[in-house]
């Protein structure tokens, strides 16, 4: 069969290759691969910037946004032949860490996790793969290719439910959210902030394309103009940002309201230097009893949560996110950028 694989470290190596059928253990679902969604990690990987192959491999199969439908099922296991699904990435490291051993692999501590398709375990841009039950979700059957998004919508599944313990600390009653950043992360956040019926803005660098009308078809306000004027009406109670663009990270954690919340989700680049007033972003940060926080990844139940979320989403609102769609003969050119689109998937079964 084949896949989408690259050989980590080595830039320019991504390539679909022919490799074995997968062989499902005694727990296993076996999966005819439907699409999977490539995101920067992706790009890092095959750029030879990240990722890792199994132990004694060469090639990585790459592919973690995956959208399956079973082909097998172990008897009891819950699942059918027919079921839409999405695999989990991560695996808990095998010592494990307290957090690993709770359940809470997307706060490992000791960094042994593997994930699959990134770190030593094969991804699903393959036409056909396994997963432990354990690590499968069901989707509504009729979400269809939107699925695919199962995975990016699990890691602001998880950002949210952060931003509602976090602000549990004391009364919290958030009125809008400031989202920085309109790629699937955040379209995709400011999609659940309105279905928590949040105020919500959305600031990007694009004035065109079709990012503002995704922002106003959810009911939220898009913004173009730089963070001030984005925050020009009102302070938000909570930021979620998701560029990792230096300065507008410093300006999100100083332009919250009161007990504002900053959430980050966006990875910068190292090395990037900014001058900043630290004094007066620190004084801001106690006068107001803010909270600012990174926030990565997801566990199973961030999985069922974003599942949840999207099977109440407009189903054409989150058609118009899979912007580019690439068949698996040409999965190559997947990993170009795609600068004007949102989300690049690449359909598995032609
Ligand atoms: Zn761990």
């Amino acid at each position: 069969m084949r896949a989408l694989t690259v050989v980590p470290g080595s830039p320019g190596s991504a390539a679909v290759r022919d490799v074995p059928e997968p062989a499902p253990g005694p727990g296993d679902l076996l999966v005819d691969g439907l699409a999977v969604g490539v995101c920067g990690t992706d790009r890092e990987i095959a750029a030879g910037e990240y990722g890792w192959a199994p132990a004694g491999e060469e090639h990585l199969v790459l592919g973690h946004e995956s959208l399956g439908r079973v082909r097998e099922a172990p008897e009891g296991s819950g699942f059918a032949p027919g079921d839409l699904v999405v695999g989990v990435v991560r695996r808990p490291d095998p010592v494990p860490c307290g957090a690993c051993a709770h359940g809470a692999f997307d706060m490992c501590r000791n960094g042994r996790y593997t994930e699959r398709g990134i770190k030593e375990l094969p991804g699903y841009a393959s036409e056909r793969w396994c997963v432990e039950t354990g690590y499968a979700v069901r989707l509504d059957p009729g979400l269809g290719e939107v699925g695919v998004l199962l995975e990016p919508t699990s890691v602001v599944a998880k950002a949210w439910q952060q931003v509602e313990l976090i602000g549990g600390r004391s009364w919290f009653e958030p009125r809008t959210v400031l989202v920085t950043g309109a790629g699937p992360i955040g379209l995709l956040a400011a999609l659940l902030g309105v279905q928590r019926g949040l105020e919500v803005h959305v600031l990007d660098r694009v004035a065109d394309g079709v990012k503002p009308g995704l922002v106003r078809d959810l009911g939220a306000t898009y913004h173009s103009d730089g963070f001030d004027a984005a925050i020009a009406a009102g302070r938000p109670d909570v930021v979620i940002e998701a560029t990792g663009a230096a300065a507008l990270v410093l300006a999100a954690m100083g332009g919250t309201g009161a007990y504002g919340l900053t959430c980050l989700t966006g990875v910068s680049p190292e090395g990037r230097r900014v001058e900043w007033d630290a004094g007066g972003l620190n004084r801001t940060l106690v006068l107001e009893n803010d909270a600012v926080f990174g926030s990565v990844n997801a566990n199973a139940d961030h999985y069922r949560a974003a599942a949840d979320a999207l099977a109440r989403a407009d189903r054409d609102w989150l058609t118009r996110l899979l912007t580019r769609r690439v068949p698996v003969a040409a999965a190559t050119d997947a990993l170009r950028p795609d600068p004007d689109g949102v989300k690049t998937v690449i359909t598995l079964q032609d």
